[in-house]
């Protein structure tokens, strides 16, 4: 499987970070070893000192699916959860700083905790999907889907004319505002449409 990010898709977040809004979607990935399955900690890594937090909207796709029409893809999603694209921020600074990738300070193992899945069928509308994520008790991103900039299925299409998305890939669809750095010892709860479906310790 593969774990397909979109930076940059929501307009709060792109600005809380100085970048601009991009007409397309900003894409990178995270390796399959990015990944911590539900409730499982997250090793602070010592390779840097400023690691962020980044709730984001997981969908998990539920079948093959190559140059999708946005009216269908809906059909390609089979479950949707939330996760965390962990950054370490002070690397990517560096990278970005000299027009560099990103994946050194993105696609780490670790950075990829997903939550509990709850079935598409759950969902009626993808563009209003609340969720929200405290850390330590203390609500610290708080949004819902309208808000991005590419909605899912617009992502979905996009992304599918240039690389074929597989049953069983994850797309994470972007931050909102109000990212910040996690410490050891630090509790994250994610709760998509008010149930818990991530609850990450930081070690
Ligand atoms: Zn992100």
């Amino acid at each position: 499987m593969k774990i397909i990010c979109v930076g940059r898709n929501y307009a709060a977040h792109a600005k809380e970070l100085n970048n601009a809004v991009e007409e397309s979607p900003v894409i990178f990935l995270k390796p399959e070893t990015a990944l911590i399955r539900a409730d499982l900690p997250f090793y602070y890594p010592s390779f840097s000192s400023d690691v962020h937090f980044e709730t984001e909207i997981v969908v998990r796709i539920g079948k093959l699916g190559k140059n999708i029409k946005q009216e269908f893809a809906s059909r390609y999603i089979d479950a949707i959860s939330l996760g965390i694209d962990f950054t370490a921020r002070d690397i990517q600074s560096a990278l970005k700083a000299k027009g560099l990738p990103w994946e050194l300070a993105k696609s780490f193992d670790g950075s990829a905790p997903v939550g509990d899945f709850k079935d598409i069928a759950g969902f009626t509308d993808l563009s209003n999907i609340n969720f929200k994520m405290s850390l330590n008790g203390v609500t610290r991103q708080d949004s819902n889907s309208s808000l991005m900039l590419f909605s899912i299925e617009k992502i979905i299409s996009f992304l599918s004319a240039y690389i074929t998305l597989k049953k069983g890939d994850y797309i994470f669809t972007g931050t909102p505002e109000g990212v910040g750095p996690v410490a050891i010892g630090d509790r994250l709860e994610a709760f998509l449409e008010g149930e818990k479906v991530l609850d990450l310790q930081i070690k």
